[in-house]
């Protein structure tokens, strides 16, 4: 594929998706934004977009620098989004939506913000892994970057304490695919908060971990 072919199926995939996203009720208003990264630059949704309404010919294109250079301007939550790719040069795509499971677990004050999502499926363990939350910041900050730096070598999928989720993939599918494993892990989490819930094993994990590599 081109350089140009692999730019306008990446601008057809995020206007595909963010629709999608939308219409299922998985970010509201303007909320969320969505990154790919190019052979030379970066798409991003622009700021003050709704998911669901995106012009193919009108997001953010930036380049290999991250200056903008062509299209609206990028959403202000663009730290997020070059804090994963930095920390993972596989990552092809970056994901941040205010989803609303995985925002009531980034909510708890009693949550582990070592593994927030206990391990109840082995679908979160193949698709998305062990999800740190990390300490609030204020939306749009540079002083998220530093916190996503030191987990996302580690983790494809990160909380951002009372904000919401955040992850990488390989490819835009791969993001989005983990993206609603994670959403919906979180609503089963809470939906069996205080019932008797059995956890994988320690062994079925380790199992799931050697057969599944997470990648981008
Ligand atoms: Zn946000």
């Amino acid at each position: 594929m081109t350089a140009d072919q692999d730019e306008a199926a990446a601008r057809a995939g995020l206007v595909r998706w963010g629709r999608s996203l939308f219409e299922r009720g998985l970010t509201p208003g303007s909320s969320g934004n969505i990154s790919v990264r190019l052979a030379d630059g970066y798409l991003v949704t622009p700021t003050n977009s709704c998911l669901g309404f995106l012009d193919a010919g009108r997001l953010s294109r930036l380049d290999a620098g991250g200056r903008h250079v062509a299209g609206d301007a990028p959403t202000k939550e663009l730290p997020l989004h070059f804090a994963f790719y930095e920390a993972r040069p596989a990552a092809r795509a970056v994901v941040h939506l205010h989803a609303t499971h995985a925002t009531a677990l980034s909510c708890l004050a009693d949550v582990d913000p070592a593994d927030a999502i206990p391990p109840i499926t082995p679908y979160v363990v193949m698709r998305v892994g062990r999800v740190p939350v990390v300490p609030y910041t204020r939306p749009g900050s540079a002083d998220v970057a530093p916190l996503i730096r030191a987990k996302a070598p580690d983790h494809p999928a990160i909380l951002l304490a009372n904000h919401g989720p955040v992850v990488a993939g390989a490819s835009l599918d791969a993001a989005i695919f983990a993206m609603e494993e994670l959403e919906e892990t979180a609503r089963l989490v809470l939906i069996t908060r205080g019932m008797a819930v059995r956890h994988l094993s320690p062994a079925e994990i380790a199992d799931l971990e050697a057969t599944f590599t997470l990648k981008g």
